[in-house]
């Protein structure tokens, strides 16, 4: 069986892996990765193997990073079935052709901006009609179910809480060459415990190697438990100024939560009624198929689904936008007001406007909730940038800048040390998508807990897993204290 690493390696997008094994080649999510204009234009348009050649693709959750680049894959050929959960499926359907309208957009500007004569036109990486029929190969499984994928590999998902539909994947292989069997879990993006809405993740019992994320790798959150509080008196204070808070905001999740925790708060009389506006036509999409997986919630969560009268993601000052003229509306209106709009790192769509109405005045704040990458404007102002370019033109930051991890998608250091050293019988570490220096720390973390064999690979790096050399397994140090305050699921102590 060989494991060749072609994306999320040392950085945190363009998750692929693949696995060969009994002449099968099996594709573990197909990402996009972004990154730079001009590099990741040529990274997601060339594949490192032929498309016709994969068997089948497994998709772990619907995020762009994991699942972007399968329309792509799917015009360059690849006829077989992409496997995932119902709600995968659902936020995909909405999600790649999003994207593929992205694409359309970006070479039609890049073929505005270059001279006609000499260069040919750019070709968008793929187009919504190519994301529409790449759906066609979307396969649904349920949680919890071990199903056959092909000869000598069997594979279930466990529920990961990270996003609604996400899963970690857990694969029975029986190298029939080697006469080998092992397991394999890959996480896909590891959630965190008490995240609302969704359910906890789930641990594997028993698994031979692992490959893990490692977005946060040498990070721990904010208490989730702290969040309500923030963000009401981010509110509170707001609201008294007459400003505006605008909340850039990633489509799938981000929001729902941040509508959820703002209607628990408005429930109990922590903030008082304003108007919220979500202005982002895809997040109002997503959160339609949010209601309709109750099936992914935690227990909290499917009570007050059933008791909700508007159900739990609608109050009554709450405005979902579709038109731009409604969305260009909100410029004129005054404060104080919620707006939530995309995109989460302020690289593209409405959120732009109403940063750059807002940002000059410093009545308003702007809440940052999720992950900046390098280079993106959302990066720039958690670094107290005081100056930003918009649109192109320049921009002084006197809006207070709140910046909060509270919400953060993916389990901290603690929650992806716990995560690991919780599983049985693991003899092998390969750490992904995290910058270096993250992947790096959480590596550390597991060899000083009594797991040798750890590796960060490189891009196209490939590994021939033959579990019968000797150089493995060590006994994982179960016995050590943990803080109390990071010790989330309470199975395991562990060094930090
Ligand atoms: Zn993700
Ligand atoms: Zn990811």
């Amino acid at each position: 069986m060989k494991l060749t690493f072609l994306g999320a390696d040392r950085t945190v997008t363009g998750s692929r892996h693949l696995i060969e094994i009994n002449e099968k080649k099996i594709l573990l999510d197909c990402g996009l990765f972004q990154g730079k204009r001009e590099e990741e234009y040529c990274y997601n348009c060339q594949f490192p193997f032929d498309p016709k050649s994969i068997d089948v693709l497994i998709l772990s959750h619907a995020h762009i990073d994991h699942s972007g680049n399968i329309p792509n894959l799917v015009k360059n050929g690849f006829t077989g079935p992409i496997y995932c959960t119902s709600a995968t499926k659902d936020l995909c359907d909405y999600m790649l052709q999003d994207s593929g309208y992205i694409q359309e957009r970006e070479a039609e500007y890049l073929n505005s901006k270059k001279n006609k004569n000499e260069e040919p036109d750019v070709q968008p990486l793929y187009t919504q009609e190519d994301a529409k029929k790449s759906l066609l190969q979307f396969k649904t499984v349920n949680y919890g179910i071990t199903f056959k994928l092909v000869d000598g590999v069997h594979v279930t998902f466990l529920n990961a809480g990270h996003i609604l539909g996400s899963a970690i994947i857990v694969l029975e292989l029986e190298d029939f060459e080697k006469n080998e069997k092992l397991i394999l879990t890959f996480t896909g993006d590891l959630g965190r415990s008490r995240l609302p809405i969704l359910k906890d993740p789930e641990i594997p019992s028993y698994s031979d190697i692992l490959i893990t994320e490692s977005t946060y790798g040498d990070k721990f959150h904010d208490n989730i438990e702290m969040a309500d509080e923030k963000v009401a008196e981010i509110v509170n204070e707001t609201a008294r100024k007459g400003g505006k808070i605008i909340i850039p905001a990633f489509a799938v999740g981000r929001t729902q939560e941040i509508v959820y925790t703002l209607r628990q708060l408005i429930d109990k009389g922590k903030i008082p009624h304003l108007p919220v506006i979500v202005d982002s036509p895809l997040a109002t999409n997503i959160t339609e198929v949010f209601k309709r997986h109750h099936e992914c919630y935690d227990e909290e969560t499917r009570e007050i689904f059933m008791k909700a009268k508007q159900g739990i993601f609608g109050f009554e000052l709450l405005n979902y936008t579709t038109s731009v003229e409604d969305s260009k509306a909100l410029n004129n209106k005054r404060g104080p007001m919620i707006i939530i709009s995309a995109s989460g790192m302020c690289e593209h769509g409405r959120i732009l406007h109403h940063l750059k109405n807002s940002i000059e005045d410093p009545r308003n704040r702007i809440m940052i909730v999720g992950y900046q990458a390098e280079n993106t404007l959302g990066r720039k102002l958690v670094d107290g940038e005081k100056k930003v370019n918009i649109f192109g033109k320049p921009y002084r930051v006197k809006a207070k800048i709140e910046v909060t991890n509270f919400f953060s998608a993916h389990g901290d250091r603690a929650d992806l040390l716990n995560f690991g050293l919780a599983i049985k019988g693991l003899k092998k570490i390969f750490i992904v998508h995290g910058d270096e220096k993250r992947a790096n720390a959480l590596k550390d973390g597991f060899i000083e807990n009594g797991i040798k064999d750890v590796i960060v690979p490189k891009y196209k790096d490939s590994f021939e897993i033959d579990l019968n050399q000797k150089n493995h397994l060590d006994v994982i140090n179960m016995t050590v204290e943990l803080p109390a305050e990071h010790n989330h699921s309470g199975i395991i102590n562990y060094k930090l």
